[in-house]
């Protein structure tokens, strides 16, 4: 390794292309530029032929049809889709929304955004180890919600919420469920008939697939969904988002959740055995608080606040070794501590102390004991 190349623990807020990936992607940069809409010439039908083709692979991989999935440029996009796109269509049934504390800020930056257009937004409280609050759910609905988003995983500390439960308590009262399952897909099962949702947002970049695509998932049975589009120009993608589709980048999609099926069941494995071997290095330290749920959480996420330290100071003393996010990497900008943090309880300074450690494919036995004693050392440092 290169002097002062830090080890890389920053897989929830992106992830290396797989080699396989890339070279399917390849020949869609160079040799077969076509645009998939120009329907006259080869380099369009076959462009044409490879977006069909992966559109395909993607829905079967998420048990949904291929015209429920409409490509959009990554998960910010899809969310932005999807909460501004329904509450355009269904504005005349009810102008409130509900959501949770955690969301990622692509969920709250649009929820913010509709607010200063006369929707109401109830942002619901979590319970200690991350799980949205079931009876604040329960009674945050009415009859003028016309949608629920609830990520399936966090960005910040893994937590799973319990989807197929709350869509089942929103379906009986006729309100749509839109889920953020970014950081879900690739890592554990994702199945949109089991979980029930009505839209979900995906990212390619989360799952070792080129960074600058996503899509929205749009259920499509009956009663069929209203959904306003938000970009406008060439129709594509049924006209719910328009702009020329990125064919390698489609279909380096499609290769990098084939590939993510394929390898779920031992990543998974290796992963969660790999997080609880890293937090057993890490809690003899003492003072150390593990946030988020501890089993129902993503294999390759780990997020631990250590108490009395100061943040700043350890953070940037970590960050020498490992590249670790505090907090999220879209909100590390703002040197504001981490929303998600403070909604489970924990205070300013223990959410400023806080370092996620996000392990991935090229995460290694070596690297997890390198970076419990880099820790070790950073942690006894400070405390003298
Ligand atoms: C990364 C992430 C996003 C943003 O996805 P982009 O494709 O980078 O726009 C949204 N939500 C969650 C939960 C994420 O982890």
């Amino acid at each position: 390794m290169f002097p002062g190349k830090p080890i890389y623990f920053d897989y929830q807020a992106t992830t290396p292309v797989a080699p396989q990936v890339l070279t399917a992607m390849l020949p869609y940069f160079t040799e077969i530029p076509g645009n998939p809409s120009s329907k006259e010439h080869w380099f369009g039908w076959e462009s044409a032929a490879a977006v069909k083709q992966a559109r395909e692979f993607l829905a079967a991989a998420l048990n949904a049809q291929p015209e429920e999935i409409i490509f959009t440029s990554g998960a910010t996009e899809a969310n932005n889709l999807a909460l501004k796109g329904i509450a355009e269509a269904y504005i005349t049934k009810g102008k409130h929304i509900v959501t949770v504390k955690t969301e990622h800020a692509a969920v709250l930056g649009p929820c913010h955004y509709l607010e200063k257009y006369g929707f109401q937004v109830t942002y619901l409280d979590v319970t200690p180890e991350g799980f949205v609050h079931w009876e604040s759910l329960k009674q945050a609905l009415t009859p003028g919600t016309i949608l629920v988003s609830v990520m399936l995983a966090n960005n910040e500390i893994g937590v799973i919420q319990p989807l197929e439960k709350i869509t089942q308590l929103c379906h009986k009262r006729g309100i749509l469920v839109h889920t953020d399952a970014a950081q879900a897909l690739g890592k554990i099962p994702l199945d949109v008939q089991a979980l029930g949702v009505d839209l979900m947002s995906i990212t390619a970049h989360k799952l070792y697939g080129p960074k600058g695509i996503g899509a929205l998932y749009l259920r499509r049975n009956h009663p069929r969904i209203q959904l306003a589009a938000q970009v406008q120009g060439g129709g594509q993608e049924q006209g719910f988002r328009s702009g020329t589709l990125p064919t390698p980048l489609i279909v380096g999609f499609a290769q990098a959740v084939t590939l993510a099926a394929e390898l779920l069941a031992s990543e998974s494995a290796r992963l969660t055995q790999l997080r609880e071997m890293l937090w057993q290095g890490l809690e003899p330290l003492g003072g150390i608080i593990r946030n988020g749920h501890w089993t129902q959480t993503l294999p390759g996420c780990l997020n631990v606040s250590v108490r009395g330290l100061d943040g700043t100071a350890l953070i940037r003393e970590i960050r020498s070794h490992l590249a670790i996010s505090s907090g999220s990497a879209c909100s590390s900008a703002k040197p504001e501590p981490s929303h998600v943090l403070q909604a489970l309880g924990r205070t300013v300074a223990e959410s400023r102390a806080s370092i996620r450690f996000g392990l991935g494919r090229d995460t290694t036995v070596s690297d997890v004991n390198q970076a419990i004693s880099v820790m070790t050392e950073t942690v006894s440092q400070l405390r003298r």
